[in-house]
């Protein structure tokens, strides 16, 4: 499955009608959440989808509002409804309520009324609906002035509706349509998210290198290869103009046409540093993804990663490497081509020696490696990469030539500590 993103643009009548779906999604999305808290503290389990898309039937019979929204729409938001509960009741809650939660496990018959539910949207905080089938709309070419354009067709939206991205290809059978609006202030822009069914990918044979990939904040990426993609740091290049707007703003009366033309002007400048980080990402992943067979990184979790981050320059370091997103990237794209993705434990990566495997204790500050027991030098993320190859047991195998690995391990067959223990001695 794969997913294409495209900006449509609408004219005044189909944006009405796109708003207006919106809208009652956001509404049957709300009564939904409302019957599942009562359907689960008077059962103690939550309601079907089958029941949920009743319920919608319902609300368009009485609702006059609802009625003239796109009905399948309606049966899509109750299973976000019922995914939205399944994740809060599910997943992580405060800390203090956890012990209400375990007495609540131990008597199933009980429902748990400390339970956490999807919150209400408000108004702006709900953005978009989805068409479940492919009966509901169609993506269409049609040649105006001599030039074949791609076009979508959406239930209850009158006519054509012109679609910007044109050379990406929709290779497949086309299953959902999602349509989203996004608010830019002082107006909106739509997107059509298409998710089509591709084939599986075909293995690639030909021959290609494995590689260890380190992420950070320095280098956003290291390359067992020895080629780093240094950070940018593009959030200090708009810091001070953004400090000089936000100082504008807080001068500016709330609500006044020129508090509104300041806050566009920063919600502009934070939409450009998005974009700049995600093209980034984009181009770091694919040249990964594209050149190497094989890729080994390390299985860590961004947020841990960001609590140790000593202060806000830093944080804003890791926003702008993002590198949850880069490691999904690499992972979706490797995947598309026929490629192998290899996660490996990342205790100790960088402070073991790759050359005899002494621990090695450095502070983040210190980026280069130099091992006291056998005098390997090398960078802090290439030997970080080193390490990770001999995790997942790719190191000395093909294409490999390692330039200063392992002679020390194969020349005495002595143990790391063995050896450190004759060198210092
Ligand atoms: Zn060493």
């Amino acid at each position: 499955m794969k997913t294409i993103k495209m900006r449509i643009e609408l004219t005044s009548e189909q944006r009405k009608v796109v708003d207006h779906n919106i809208d009652a999604n956001r509404f049957v999305y709300n009564s939904m959440i409302t019957a599942c808290k009562i359907v689960y503290h008077t059962t103690g389990h939550l309601p079907t989808v089958f029941d949920l898309n009743k319920l919608g039937t319902q609300m368009r019979h009485n609702h006059g509002y609802i009625g003239s929204a796109y009905s399948t729409t309606l049966n899509a938001t109750s299973k976000r409804v019922i995914k939205a509960c399944e994740k809060t009741l599910g997943g992580k809650r405060h800390k203090g309520e956890r012990k209400a939660e375990s007495t609540a496990e131990e008597d199933p018959q009980e429902p748990n009324c400390s339970a956490h539910f999807p919150r209400y949207r408000p108004k702006g905080s709900f953005s978009s609906f989805t068409y479940p089938s492919p009966n509901d709309f169609s993506v269409v070419t049609e040649r105006r002035k001599g030039k074949k354009r791609r076009y979508l067709r959406l239930g209850k939206v009158p006519g054509l509706v012109r679609c910007y991205n044109q050379s990406t290809k929709i290779e497949g059978r086309v299953k959902t349509c999602t349509v989203k609006r996004k608010d830019m202030g002082s107006y909106h822009q739509y997107y059509a998210c298409i998710t089509y069914e591709t084939e599986p990918p075909v293995k690639d044979e030909t021959p290609l290198p494995p590689v260890a990939v380190d992420v950070g904040v320095s280098n956003i990426a290291a390359l067992s290869t020895k080629k780093t993609y240094p950070n940018d740091h593009i959030f200090r290049t708009y810091k001070k103009k953004l400090a000089k707007l936000q100082r504008q703003l807080s001068r500016a009366l709330y609500g006044s046409p020129g508090y509104r033309k300041i806050q566009n002007r920063i919600d502009h400048l934070y939409e450009k540093i998005n974009n700049h980080r995600k093209n980034n990402i984009e181009l770091i992943s694919s040249e990964i993804a594209k050149n190497f067979s094989v890729i080994v990184m390390e299985d860590l979790s961004v947020n841990s990663l960001r609590k140790i981050s000593k202060n806000r320059t830093m944080t804003n370091g890791y926003n702008d490497a993002s590198l949850g997103l880069l490691r999904k990237r690499i992972t979706d794209k490797a995947s598309s081509a026929g490629h192998d993705v290899i996660l490996v434990d990342p205790r100790d990566t960088s402070q073991l020696c790759s050359s005899c495997g002494t621990k090695v204790p450095k502070d983040l500050s210190v980026r280069t490696h130099v091992c006291p027991c056998c005098g390997y030098v090398e960078d802090r993320d290439v030997n970080s990469c080193y390490n990770m190859l001999q995790l997942a047991g790719l190191i000395g195998v093909i294409w490999l030539d390692p330039p200063a690995l392992l002679p020390h391990r194969e020349q005495n067959n002595q143990t790391p500590e063995e050896e450190c223990a004759g060198t210092t001695v």
